[in-house]
C-alpha cells in the first residue's frame, strides 16, 4: 500500500458517501438539500519517530500530557493526517448568517463529523487489511480533551486541551500553519476539518513549506471582525472560554446540533492561502 492507494480511498469515500450530502431529514432548507458537506481531502504525512513531536510536549504547546505517535503504538512509522474541506454550499450558508450559524454550517459541524468518524475507520480498516498497525487516537479509549481547567495536569492547571491535536499534527505533517482564529490555514482553507491515524505503514514524509508556526496568516483581523462575541483580538488572539460559551448557546439553541464557524468564513484564509487565492 503506498501514498496514492490511501489517497485514493479517502478520495473515493468522500465523493461516493450517501452521507456527504445534506439530507432532506437534516429539515436543511431545501436549497441546501443534496449538496455536499465536504470537497475531496488533502494529505499529509509526517515520520513517527520525528524529533519535532516532542515539541508538542512543551507547557507552552500543548504540554507534557501530550502522546507522541509511538506513544499511541510503539511500532508507528507514519503519522497519516488529512484536512476535509468545507463545499462551497456549506460556506456560503454560514457566509450569509452574521450571528448565528446557518443550518448548512450546523449539518457540516455535527453530521460532517460523523463522516469524518467513517473515514478514518475506513482508512484504519483498509490500512490494517494490508497487514499495518494502525490506531486512530482521537477514537481510542486513551484520548480525552478537556474543556475546564484540570489542577494537577503537568503540574498546572490547564484547560481547553488534549492529548492528540488534529491541528497541530496536520501542521507537522505540512498541511498548513496557524491562524490568528485557532484554525489551520491549507491551501483549501482554513474552513473544514482534520483528522488522523498513526500506523506501521511507511510512507514518504512531506517537506513543511514554511518554518514559523503562522505563516500563512497575515493578521488582517478579518476573522477578529467576524467573530460575534469579540472572542478574538490582533494582541491576544483567541479566548477560548469565550468562544467555548458561545458554542455552549448554540448548542441549546440547535440541539441537537451546535457550531459557528463564523471566523472561517468571509475572511481571506476561508478557502485558501491569504495572498495565494485564485
Ligand atoms: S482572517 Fe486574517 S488574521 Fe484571521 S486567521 Fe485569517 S489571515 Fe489570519
Ligand atoms: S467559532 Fe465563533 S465564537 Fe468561536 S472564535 Fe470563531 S467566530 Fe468567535
Amino acid at each position: 500500500m503506498d501514498k496514492k492507494e490511501v489517497i485514493q480511498i479517502a478520495e473515493d469515500f468522500i465523493e461516493n458517501s450517501a452521507d456527504n450530502r445534506i439530507k432532506m431529514e437534516s429539515k436543511a432548507p431545501s436549497e441546501l438539500v443534496g449538496e455536499k458537506i465536504y470537497d475531496a481531502p488533502i494529505f499529509g504525512f509526517c515520520e513517527a519517530s520525528d524529533e519535532v513531536f516532542a515539541i508538542l510536549k512543551e507547557p507552552e504547546v500543548i504540554g507534557c500530557h501530550f502522546r507522541s505517535p509511538r506513544e499511541w503504538l510503539p511500532t508507528a512509522q507514519t503519522v497519516i493526517s488529512f484536512f476535509l474541506p468545507y463545499s462551497e454550499a456549506v460556506k456560503a450558508s454560514n457566509r450569509e448568517q452574521k450571528i448565528w450559524p446557518s443550518w448548512g454550517w450546523l449539518v457540516g459541524r455535527v453530521e460532517g463529523h460523523r463522516l469524518l468518524r467513517s473515514l478514518l475507520l475506513q482508512l484504519e480498516m483498509n490500512i490494517k487489511k494490508a497487514g499495518y498497525a494502525t490506531i486512530v487516537p482521537t477514537l481510542d479509549k486513551k484520548f480525552f480533551s478537556i474543556t475546564e481547567p484540570i489542577e494537577e495536569l503537568c503540574g498546572e492547571p490547564l484547560a481547553f486541551t488534549s492529548n492528540w491535536s488534529e491541528r497541530h499534527i496536520a501542521y507537522l505533517s505540512g498541511l498548513g500553519t496557524f491562524g490568528l482564529s485557532k484554525g489551520l490555514i491549507t491551501e483549501k482553507g482554513i474552513a473544514g476539518r482534520f483528522g488522523s491515524l498513526v500506523t506501521e505503514l511507511q510512507l514518504e514524509p512531506n517537506q513543511r513549506p514554511y518554518e514559523i508556526y503562522n505563516a500563512y496568516c497575515t493578521k488582517c483581523g478579518a476573522c477578529v471582525k467576524q467573530c460575534p462575541v469579540k472572542a478574538i483580538s490582533i494582541e491576544k488572539g483567541k479566548d477560548h472560554r469565550l468562544c467555548g460559551i458561545f458554542l455552549d448557546k448554540t448548542a441549546e439553541k440547535f440541539k441537537p446540533r451546535y457550531g459557528c464557524g463564523k471566523c472561517q468564513v468571509n475572511v481571506p484564509c476561508e478557502s485558501g492561502i491569504p495572498g495565494q487565492n485564485k
